[in-house]
C-alpha cells in the first residue's frame, strides 16, 4: 500500500504552492517521520506573501519566512523555497525544472503535493 511506502521512506519532499501548505499537507507526517530518522524538506514555491488581509507583501513575506523557520525547527525538517510571486505561480517547462532541480539534488524516496483538482490555481500549478 502506498501508505507503508510513505511511512517506511527515509527522505520525503513535500512541495507547496504557498508557506504553511506543505505544513498543513503533511505536518503530521513529517514530524513522525523525522522522528523515526527520515530526511523530510519542505519546499515552498512562492511565500503566499498576497494572503493578507492588511499587511502590504513584502512585510506579510518577512512575517511567512519566520513563520516556515519556526515551522521547521519545531517539525525538524528543513526547507527550501523558489520565492516564486503569489497568486502567479507558473505552471511552464521553467518552473517545473527548478522543481526538478530540487527533487536531483535532494533524491526524495517519495514526493508529496497539492491535488492536481484543487481550487485554487497555484495549487494545482504545484502539482
Ligand atoms: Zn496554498
Amino acid at each position: 500500500m502506498i501508505e507503508d511506502r510513505i511511512y517506511a521512506a527515509s527522505s520525503i519532499l513535500v512541495v507547496g504552492a504557498h508557506a504553511f501548505d506543505a505544513e498543513v499537507i503533511a505536518g503530521p507526517l513529517a514530524a513522525a517521520a523525522v522522528k523515526r530518522g527520515a530526511s523530510v524538506t519542505f519546499l515552498h514555491l512562492t511565500m503566499g506573501e498576497q494572503g493578507h488581509p492588511c499587511l502590504i507583501p513584502a512585510h506579510y513575506c518577512v512575517q511567512k519566512e519566520e513563520e516556515a523557520g519556526r515551522a521547521a525547527e519545531r517539525l525538524g525538517v528543513k526547507v527550501r523555497s523558489l520565492g516564486l510571486r503569489d497568486a502567479f505561480l507558473p505552471s511552464d517547462d521553467e518552473t517545473a525544472l527548478e522543481v526538478c532541480d530540487i527533487i536531483r539534488e535532494l533524491k526524495p524516496e517519495i514526493v508529496i503535493t497539492h491535488w492536481h483538482g484543487s481550487w485554487h490555481k497555484d495549487h494545482r500549478a504545484a502539482a
